[in-house]
């Protein structure tokens, strides 16, 4: 395959950004040009060109579970930390399936739980944020992986929060749920929660967007093929 602005050979479609250019020369475009190339590909092609570059389920699958093995570390530590065990200490383990026990203890459970919740939120914050300022988690800055805008140019800070709150509403309002204890919110978050596992395997489709990146309008790229 040729170049039709370097005339340089290439192996595949893998090089290119158009049909016709390749990657490097479509870099030295002026930006003018560039969005005018994108607007008549998406014109010629109903799928968007960028699709051709979108990471799969497969990838951001591994990075997601980067992603959780790190929190389950860290919320461990967080828990070490916490005051957790003293509580742990005063309960009779023996006697956790016994309904009265528990009921007459509901003090000390309920600041079990209270802890292990404030505990997720601050480690999911933690780990979760460069989401957001830095357009990827650790999980995907370790494959190198980035969230960028569906055409390959970087997201801005709207489009990614966007994207952070749709894909971790559930998770925000898991402590609301625990503390205001209204019912509509623990189905909220059962709602939530459903429709975000439902919305990832969205990533499987020919577009390879989650169902946050089509709120967003983002998708997730190698770092090598994003445009600047
Ligand atoms: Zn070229």
């Amino acid at each position: 395959m040729k170049c039709e602005k370097c005339g340089n050979e290439y192996p595949s479609q893998y090089f290119f950004t158009t049909p016709t250019i390749c990657t490097e020369c479509f870099k030295r475009l002026p930006v003018e040009e560039q969005q005018r190339l994108f607007t008549q590909l998406q014109y010629m092609n109903p799928v968007d060109e960028s699709t051709f570059f979108r990471v799969g389920f497969g990838l951001r699958f591994g990075a997601a579970f980067i992603d959780i093995v790190l929190l389950y570390i860290v919320y461990l530590i967080a828990l070490k930390f916490s005051g957790l065990e003293t509580h742990l200490e005063s309960i009779d383990r023996m006697q956790l399936f016994n309904q009265a026990y528990i009921l007459a203890n509901m003090e000390i459970f309920y600041e079990i739980i209270r802890i292990a919740i404030t505990a997720a939120l601050f480690t999911f914050l933690i780990l979760m944020i460069p989401e957001i300022l830095l357009a990827g988690s650790i999980g995907k800055f370790i494959l190198k992986l980035r969230i960028a805008s569906a055409n390959r140019t970087p997201a801005g800070y709207y489009k990614l929060i966007i994207r952070f709150l749709a894909k971790h509403a559930w998770f925000l309002v898991l402590a609301p749920a625990y503390f205001v204890k209204a019912e509509f919110l623990s189905w909220l978050f059962i709602i939530l929660f459903l429709s975000t596992i439902v919305g990832c395997f969205y990533a499987l489709s020919p577009k390879a967007q989650a169902f946050h990146d089509m709120l967003a309008g983002t998708a997730v790229f190698r770092t090598r093929d994003l445009l600047k």
